[in-house]
């Protein structure tokens, strides 16, 4: 057996093996200490290996998968070997003949199928890049969907489709660059490295004929060699992963780059839409706005929101849905109702096809299509076009429910293992199988009657076991006159207890034989039935995930309309002009947030364009006024118009978005070991690099990162290239104010400010964006309500009155100003000094603020530090 087991290991030697020993997978080695410490599960030895003990652990095969949830969460792969024949079967080979095994799947993170391994309202993708000489391309695909997709994606274009996409699987070739390793590995995807010849596209294209049962590749559109190479290593994967049996996956269909808005991955974890800056769905766009009620809608909604479409007719055609729900509430109160009937058809089906599926996921499809069925009744009347489209698509099943609905029973089982879940009077045979073993139930409750009568003894019972099968009982008190004759001719001894002697009889046990093989033969029906209603189902499974892909987009419709209503938002006009035109707009997370607290929005105007020129609005105001929500506002706003959802705004006015980009200067992003204004700068340097005169720019308080005058000049000079070169429109937020002198140079630029005001010197704000430059930036009354001690607010005060007369006086150096100071230890809020007194080092401790301060700050706080000793 170890050398079987070795054999096989050998074969998936990066991943740990579940051996299947009777009711248990069992590891070992390596896999066993690997396995036991991740799942906290006992490890024990059994026999010797080269005179070591085999370290053993495992886990019971029904409740696998839990366990391996938990493998691949954390990061493993698991290849699952099963016996391939009876244990019987191998011993008639000879008494030491080892039951045939063989891995039959490989369960990796990109190709789960399972309900309770995958997340229902998410999609789960395997994704593989490839780059040949002179094209790359990505390939994804979601086993538990068919979704299959391709799109030309040359290196720089990796990570933002990649964020679009959040594969969890990426399959490379072996002999991929080391500086693109590099950029992967810093993505943190999982990454499967595979041999150079499962990216060979000649091989691929062989691949792709065979699954799509086509001639030539051309069967299902032009792909370039780096497309189809992509592709066909996905299939080779599939292949290898689950063993030859492949799931069912739609014909590839080829994304144009410029179909969707494009937004990367900077800008997709600023913008927060499907994941929050701390990671978890709470507190994204998605969570605010998911109104879905089934998981295919929800899977839809992400798929829209991480890729708003740039099509004109598309954005149109999906809003004219919404409208027309948001409008027929009754009608889209119904839909909601039907739908949340419905469920994962998709998923039922790729089960099914991968011979994974259950009698559940042929009650799956019924429900799913019954619903079906009847919302396309809903949709019958004048309707927009793409909701009368989807309805077409959800009819033509009335045959196929007809036969689900007669075969099936109202609630099958899980599993077919146990049979009965075939509804009485489907098929002649199993009725009769079934009575047959019924009846024999009930003639052996007439025997024990007779039994009874026969010997006298009327507490006799005839009784089930699974050692003994049937047998007649009495107490032991009756044992004599049962043994002896002539009741001894009739009832043969079986077993003696304690308090009781079991007996059988002849034709007890026909009759046990005749309950058994009707039993078995019941079973053997009821599979060979599954069997049909499967292949019915997957012979119309490319009609069947069409009806799925419908039931999500008027799941996605009504949500949108649903929403629409609810939180009084309104139709987008989107067309081709370059207009950014937004009144009273309001941050969908934030309001949310801010109506659970009891409190409300300030909803907010915003007009980036002139005349013909596409303008850049820059924004001043103290911190904490609320620029990023307003800046963010106006990006999710133009994402959620493109993505055919209405917007939180009274009236909005859209010229299409090609790209959308979204920066916060000096985020904090040392875990990945880069400085932070390096970062910066290199997100900066993208957005110039790449904005084309159709991108919406968001930029807040770029410049941060470093010293002020480097900072205000690298933001001037961006606004400068956004104005001139670039010529999108964009938001830009700063707290240089000497920035806002810019709008009377530039015929573009205008300045804004979020409105405070100030109150017995405390700062109140309004949240009101309007036109114009902050006079000040209020930045040390923020600082006193942050809860800075009162002898530093004091202090600030001094030094702001100090540098603001020097700036008033003309070019006072700022040494000479530290000079002209008073000493700190002087101020007069300072509190009363303890007997010995702060030390002037102390003193300047106290005054340190180590988070906001740059390593540079530090180093040189530490030199002042030393230099008052
Ligand atoms: P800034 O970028 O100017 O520092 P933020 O945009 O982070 O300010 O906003 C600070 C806080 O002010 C937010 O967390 C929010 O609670 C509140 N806020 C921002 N904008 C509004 C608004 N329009 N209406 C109501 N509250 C707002």
């Amino acid at each position: 057996m170890m050398a079987q087991y070795l054999e096989i290991k050998g074969r998936y030697a990066d991943a740990l093996l579940f051996y299947r020993m009777g009711d248990f997978y069992e590891m070992f080695f390596d896999d066993a200490e690997a396995a036991a410490a991740a799942l906290d599960i006992a490890l024990t030895k059994r026999g010797q290996h080269l005179g070591r003990d085999i370290p053993m652990c495992g886990v019971p095969v029904h409740a696998a998968e839990g366990y391996l949830l938990t493998l691949i969460r954390k990061g493993f792969r698991v290849a699952i070997a099963e016996q391939m024949e009876d244990p019987a079967e191998a011993k008639k080979r000879g008494s030491k003949s080892v039951v045939a095994r063989d891995v039959v799947r490989l369960v990796t993170p990109g190709t789960l199928t399972e309900e309770s391994l995958l997340e229902a309202r998410r999609h789960n993708y395997l994704a593989a890049w490839v780059e040949v000489r002179d094209a790359a391309a990505l390939a994804w695909v979601d086993i538990s969907t068919g979704e299959f997709r391709v799109v030309p994606c040359p290196a720089p274009r990796l990570g933002p489709e990649l964020a679009r996409l959040a594969p969890r699987e990426l399959l490379v070739s072996e002999s991929l660059a080391p500086e693109r390793a590099e950029l992967l590995a810093d993505m943190g995807l999982p990454v499967t490295p595979l041999a150079r010849a499962a990216f060979d596209s000649a091989g691929a294209e062989r691949r792709l004929c065979a699954l799509f049962d086509v001639a030539t590749a051309e069967g299902f559109g032009t792909f370039d060699r780096a497309e189809t190479a992509a592709m066909g290593a996905i299939v080779e994967y599939l292949d290898l992963t689950q063993r030859g049996k492949l799931p069912l996956l739609r014909r590839p269909v080829k994304e144009a780059p410029g179909g969707v808005v494009q937004i990367d991955a900077a800008t997709r974890r600023n913008l927060e839409i499907t994941q929050a800056l701390s990671g978890g769905r709470e507190g994204s766009l998605i969570a605010a706005i998911d109104r879905t009620v089934t998981a295919a809608g929800a899977r839809l909604l992400e798929r829209r929101l991480s890729a708003p479409s740039r099509d004109l007719p598309v954005i149109r055609a999906r809003l004219e849905s919404v409208r027309y729900l948001s409008e027929e509430s009754r009608l889209t109160e119904t839909l909601r109702a039907d739908l949340r009937r419905v469920p994962d058809i998709d998923r039922a089906l790729s089960r099914l096809a991968l011979e994974r599926g259950g009698p559940r996921d042929l009650a799956a499809i019924r429900a799913g299509l019954t619903g079906a069925g009847q919302i396309a009744g809903r949709l019958d009347g004048e309707v927009p076009a793409r909701l009368a489209e989807a309805a077409r698509d959800l009819v033509g099943f009335v045959d196929l429910v007809g036969l689900l609905s007669a075969a099936l029973v109202d609630e099958p089982p899980l599993l077919t293992r146990d049979g009965g879940f075939i509804a009485a009077g489907h098929d002649r045979d199993l009725d009769d199988a079934r009575e047959l073993r019924d009846r024999g139930r009930g003639v052996i409750g007439r025997m024990q009657a007779e039994y009874a009568e026969l010997t006298g003894i009327p507490s006799l019972k005839i009784k089930h076991n699974n050692v003994l099968g049937y047998f007649v009982e009495t107490t032991a008190t009756h044992a004599e006159r049962m043994l002896s004759a002539p009741l001894n001719e009739t009832f043969i001894h079986r077993q003696t207890t304690a308090n009781q002697v079991r007996f059988t009889t002849v034709p007890l046990s026909e009759m046990e034989t005749r309950i058994l093989n009707a039993g078995n033969l019941a079973l053997e029906i009821e599979k060979r039935l599954f069997e049909e209603l499967r292949a019915q189902i997957l012979q119309a499974a490319p009609l069947i995930s069409q009806a799925a892909r419908a039931l999500a987009e008027i799941d996605l419709a009504t949500a949108f309309a649903d929403l629409a209503r609810g939180d009084d938002w309104c139709e987008p006009q989107v067309d081709d002009s370059r207009a950014f035109a937004v009144e009273g707009g309001r941050h969908p997370v934030v309001e949310r947030a801010l109506r659970r607290a009891g409190e409300s929005f300030v909803a907010n105007d915003c007009a980036l364009t002139t005349g013909e020129t596409p303008a850049i609005w820059l924004l001043t105001g103290p911190n904490m006024a609320g620029k990023s929500t307003f800046l963010r506002q106006n990006a999710l706003i133009a994402l959620l118009a493109q993505a055919g959802s209405f917007v939180p705004a009274q009236s909005a006015h859209i010229g299409l978005v090609s790209q959308l980009f979204s920066r916060v200067g000096a985020a904090d992003d040392l875990a990945r070991g880069r400085s932070t204004f390096m970062v910066e700068m290199v997100e900066t340097a993208a957005i110039l690099n790449q904005a084309d005169d159709r991108a919406l720019v968001i930029l807040d308080e770029i410049g941060r990162g470093t010293a002020t005058y480097d900072g205000l000049s690298i933001a001037w000079a961006t606004l400068e290239h956004l104005h001139g070169v670039n010529r999108c429109r964009a938001l830009f937020a700063t707290h240089y104010h000497e920035m806002t002198g810019l709008s009377a140079k530039l015929p573009g630029v205008e300045n804004a400010t979020v409105a405070v005001k100030e109150w017995e010197g405390e700062v109140i704000f309004l949240h009101e964006v309007r036109k114009g430059a902050a006079d000040r930036s209020y930045g040390v009354q923020v600082a006193r309500l942050a809860g800075l001690p009162a002898s530093v607010v004091e202090r600030a005060r001094v030094v702001l009155e100090a540098l603001e007369k020097g700036e008033r006086e003309g070019g006072t150096r700022k040494h000479t100003l530290i000079d002209d100071l008073p000493l700190f230890s002087a101020a007069p809020v300072a509190p009363p000094r303890p007997a010995r007194g702060p030390s002037p080092v102390e003193d300047r401790l106290r005054a340190l603020h180590p988070d906001e301060m740059t390593p540079l700050d530090a180093l040189r706080a530490l030199y002042d530090l030393k230099g008052l000793l």
